[in-house]
């Protein structure tokens, strides 16, 4: 029997590169749609150049693939659904539809999930705000389109409260009551269709709404480090989970509650590739083909950095002086000022250690 198959991905960012090389190494093969001919999976698959709502070019994929998957949420899902043969997208579009848009992920997360979110409104428009309480704080986001804290507006007393009337009156928006969190954490859950792995707690501390540093363990209690993996365990097993998904999810002293869900691979589980027996992107291809998961053991304490743009040099200096780091480029031709260019993975036997990674260095 031939177990090889074809897979195709919608995306071929560094997600997309980093997916096809863990189903490339399983003895798949990989075609990629990506709008740009030296995309970073253009590496290591053959690409389909075209824009990803291309109806013509997502029908030539789906015609070509034994499997189609994603490596990001912004997918045509009503595009895809014209195409894909049954059972041909694991991961589902009704996946996609809630991840799309924060009206939608919130319900689910909060009635169909049943995990605690920050108590929320939705938002038609600034009347809606009218009878704001403002001795609270708040966060405003957009239903749909917003990324990396754009979309958003923190409320505090009337500061701010005429940029959230201006964006409600915009875009339909989910108004939040404003978390105090210790930390930001995340939790990478993978599924194949009937069972779910979960991987460690990761810590997430962001600069400029971008995500700049992993630590893994986070440095939260055993309690509340299994609590956060039970919601991202109880929210895989609400959506019959194939491939991986990340839950960001916020710890306060006492509590854990969940933000928002990536269907995909993500950023913050990118330690996973060599702190781990098997990555976020190995379980993500073993789900998406309904093959069996494995138990995830995390090698040791490890930290990931993010290289931006203007990191790159600092990057290749750090890697020199700590060869034990892992140093990953993406192959973007271009070093944009906050572009995502690689990430650093190191780990070590002393957590405390770990932590420190990275810090001073400016990157
Ligand atoms: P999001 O786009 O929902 O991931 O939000 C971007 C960032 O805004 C998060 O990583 C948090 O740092 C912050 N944030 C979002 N929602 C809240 C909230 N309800 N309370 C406090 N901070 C928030």
């Amino acid at each position: 029997m031939n177990s090889s198959k074809t897979i195709g991905i919608i995306g071929g960012g560094q997600l997309g590169q980093m997916m096809a090389i863990s189903a490339i190494y399983m003895g798949h093969k990989v075609i990629t749609l990506d709008p740009a001919a030296d995309c970073p999976a253009s590496r290591v698959s053959e690409v389909i150049v075209a824009p990803y709502d291309d109806v013509a070019a997502l029908r030539e994929l789906a015609e070509r693939c034994d499997v189609l998957t994603y490596e990001f949420e912004n997918v045509d899902a009503y595009g895809l659904d014209q195409v894909i043969k049954p059972g041909q997208l694991p991961q589902g579009t009704n996946l996609l539809r809630i991840s799309q848009n924060r009206i939608f992920e919130k319900d689910f997360l909060a009635n169909q999930a049943g995990v605690k979110v920050a108590p929320y409104k939705v938002i038609k428009s600034a009347k809606d705000l009218e009878t704001l309480d403002l001795s609270k704080n708040y966060v405003l986001k957009t239903a749909t389109g917003g990324y990396d804290g754009h979309g958003q507006v923190v409320v505090r007393s009337q500061e701010n409260l005429q940029a959230a009337r201006d964006l409600a009156d915009q875009a339909d928006c989910v108004l939040e009551e404003f978390v105090d969190f210790d930390l930001e954490i995340s939790v990478i859950v993978s599924g194949n269709g009937h069972d779910v792995t979960v991987f460690p707690v990761q810590e997430n501390i962001h600069r400029n709404n971008i995500l700049s540093k992993t630590i893994v363990p986070a440095r939260i209690s055993e309690d509340l480090a299994a609590k956060a993996k039970q919601m991202a365990i109880k929210i895989a097993e609400q959506l019959h989970l194939s491939g991986t998904l990340c839950v960001e999810m916020f710890a306060t002293a006492d509590d854990i509650l969940v933000n928002e869900i990536a269907p995909r691979p993500h950023n913050s589980g990118h330690y996973s590739i060599e702190a781990c027996d098997f990555s976020q992107f190995d379980t993500h291809i073993l789900g998406v083909l309904g093959e069996t998961l494995p138990a995830i053991h995390l090698h040791a304490p490890a930290v990931m950095l993010n290289v931006l743009g203007q990191h790159v040099e600092k990057a290749q200096d750090f890697v020199h002086a700590h060869p034990s780091a892992h140093l990953h480029l993406y192959g973007k031709a271009e070093a944009k000022h906050n572009r995502k260019m690689g990430h650093v993975t190191v780990f070590s036997d002393k957590p405390e250690e770990v932590a420190e990674f990275g810090e001073g260095i400016d990157f």
